[in-house]
């Protein structure tokens, strides 16, 4: 700039003052409603190293932002590595205005740096323009309504990389010089205030947001004691569903995954987390969340699926907020709806989720001559609702017993059983989770299963439930899914002919992280869907949906299979007796071609050496 003048110094530095004063008068209050949130029951800011590793990777790395969308994960990427790049040319660049020239002192180190930045100008400055003509030329439909603010802000950046570019060709304190100098300090000081103002209040929160995350895959919060039912008004708010909701871009990630947008419902997890950020800003706090600021028609229709957490680039957890909205309603009697009155009171009364009385269970035991279990076996095998009373779901289990016996590996089947409470849990009856939970804890040990007693299920949400949500009641169990116990044996397993797509179900891949295990025992003529493996496509069944009304819209199932039929497989693999279900009444809707649908367990045990039964074709 040269040398400013006396004139030129307080007028900088009231513009100064103004341009933090409005900062404040925003983000002021951002950080008062995060700090007096209630504290996050049980949370704990403990396991640094994962925590850390975590931050470096998201934060510093953007290395899930680049690998969900690479091209504008990039441009993205650039703008936040140039900021960081900017940090100290900024600071050179206002100090100049109070006759200190840092980088000019620093010599050549300084002119080094300048030159560093310079190029990272270059790159924002494009990445900026990318970003801007997806946002308002090509606008993926999930991004929602472009905002005005979006486009002054990315004007901003690029007029700051424009006028930092221009300073190498302008002559220092030449008239041209001094208005590009303040057409740059300008666009920073009318930058700042926007930030909390706007979206990028990201910039600001989402760092910690990512930092303080709860640890592992859709954590719900303990109660904290008799009086707290869940979120239904702004005390029930914690700290980090505060910080999260004010730290969402936006971006719409989690909406792309959603199957319930995808198939026309109402329920739109971005809006759901910005419904959460208004009521909070709105500042009322005798008015329940749900109503205005978040539909309950919307929280009622998630599958739990956790595709939205999953995609979410700022650490948001979407489900803890989506099913401590559920607990609200349903554990204040709130919710009516007479599906989910029914599916409660069947839990209450028979002890599962499909209706049977529990002797059908026993006498599906003896008919199969599966062996109860007495201590001495290497497996504890967990039949659950669907393996216990669906037909399809028996076939699986008398499938995986043939397959366990082919291996010699010993296991045994509980006398008695009841449902898990999976489905109470996710659509929020804490109280008859609760129930269920206690009553399947002391079953277990009952039964001399201990918390480190191998166990088995062919269903991924008793795999979850038990051994994770279960910690509610007190104890938790080292249970896994009967891919992963397969894939050991992977080399001892024939292979299946004809071509097969897997379906990964949610609790198994999102939930868990188990993708290859399965597709060990499928062979070499596995086709992939368009969406898989982490971005695998619900098959409607989670969540409780499995039980409640009729879907608004196109049914999710139908759009699944749709995908997996379409890749002209012989053969649909399920490793979810809910998937399958979904998928069965949803096969003959969209094809006339014989595709069979088997479990990973009936296609291996088909390709036995003994007489089997025969695969069902639907
Ligand atoms: S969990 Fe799945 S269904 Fe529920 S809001 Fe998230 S993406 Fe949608
Ligand atoms: S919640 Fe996460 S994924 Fe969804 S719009 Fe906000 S930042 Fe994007």
């Amino acid at each position: 700039m040269g040398e400013s003048t006396v004139a030129e110094t307080v007028l900088l530095l009231v513009l100064i003052a103004v341009s933090l004063s409005l900062f404040w008068r925003r983000f002021g209050p951002v950080l008062r409603i995060i700090r007096e949130s209630r504290a996050e029951p049980g949370f704990e800011l403990g396991q640094l190293g994962p925590r850390i590793g975590n931050f470096v990777w998201e934060v510093l790395l953007q290395a899930k932002v680049i690998r969900d969308r690479p091209l504008p994960g990039l441009a993205h990427a650039f703008v936040f590595w140039g900021f960081l790049a900017f940090g100290l040319v900024t600071l050179s660049h206002v100090a100049e205005g109070f006759h200190l020239h840092l980088m000019r002192n620093a010599g050549a180190l300084g002119q080094l740096y300048s030159g560093f930045v310079a190029l990272w100008a270059i790159a924002v400055a494009i990445s900026i323009s990318g970003l801007f003509w997806r946002r308002f030329v090509t606008r993926p439909r999930w991004l929602g309504n472009v905002s005005v603010e979006s486009g002054v802000i990315a004007g901003l950046i690029f007029l700051l990389m424009l006028t930092y570019l221009l300073r190498f060709t302008v002559v220092e304190g030449s008239i041209f010089g001094k208005a590009n100098w303040w057409a740059h300090t300008l666009a920073l000081l009318i930058f700042l205030p926007l930030i909390p103002h706007t979206k990028h209040l990201h910039l600001l929160l989402s760092p910690a947001a990512i930092f303080a995350k709860r640890q592992g895959f859709s954590q719900i919060p303990h109660l904290s004691g008799d009086e707290d039912v869940g979120l239904v008004a702004r005390a029930d708010v914690t700290n980090i569903d505060a910080l999260q909701a004010f730290s969402c871009v936006e971006c719409g990630r989690c909406t792309e995954q959603c199957p319930a947008f995808n198939t026309g419902k109402v329920l739109n997890p971005k809006q759901v987390i910005l419904g959460l950020r208004d009521y909070l800003r709105d500042g009322n706090t005798s008015e329940p969340i749900v109503g205005v600021h978040v539909l309950e028609e919307a929280i009622f229709q998630c599958t739990t699926c956790g595709g939205c957490e999953e995609s979410c680039p700022v650490g948001i957890q979407h489900l803890p907020v989506i099913i401590g909205l559920r607990r609200g309603r349903v554990n204040t009697g709130e919710w009516e709806d007479s599906y989910g009155t029914k599916l409660f009171l069947t839990l209450e009364k028979n002890g599962n989720s499909l209706g049977f009385a529990a002797s059908e269970r026993t006498k599906f035991i003896e008919r199969a001559a599966l062996p109860i279990w007495d201590g001495s076996q290497e497996y504890c095998l967990w039949l659950g609702c669907m393996g216990a009373y669906d037909p399809k779901g028996r076939d699986t289990i008398q499938s995986l017993a043939r397959v366990l016996n082919h291996l010699g590996v010993t296991f045994g089947v509980l006398r008695k059983e009841r449902c898990n409470g999976d489905p109470a849990r996710r659509l929020g009856n804490d109280l008859l989770f609760g129930q269920l939970a206690e009553s399947g804890v002391e079953g277990l040990q009952s039964a001399g299963v201990g918390p480190a007693q191998n166990m088995v299920s062919i269903c991924p949400h008793c795999v979850r439930t038990l051994g994770t949500d279960w910690s509610e009641a007190g104890a938790t169990f080292a249970i896994e899914h009967h891919t992963e116990l397969l894939a050991r044996f992977a080399d001892r397993l024939p292979k299946p002919d004809g071509s097969i797509v897997y379906h990964d179900p949610c609790y198994l891949g999102r939930y868990r992280n188990v993708y290859d295990q399965p597709r060990s025992l499928l062979g070499n003529n596995l086709i992939e869907p368009g969406r898989t493996r982490e971005k695998s496509f619900c098959c409607g069944a989670g969540g409780g949906m499995m039980f409640l009304g009729e879907e608004k819209g196109e049914r999710v199932n139908l759009n699944r299979v749709k995908e997996l039929v379409d890749t002209g497989a012989e053969t649909v693999a399920a490793a979810c007796p809910f998937c399958q279900s979904m998928f069965r009444d949803a096969l003959g809707t969209v094809t006339d071609r014989p595709v069979k649908l088997l479990d990973i367990a009936q296609i291996i045990a088909a390709g036995l050496p003994s007489v089997l039964p025969s695969a069902p074709t639907i």
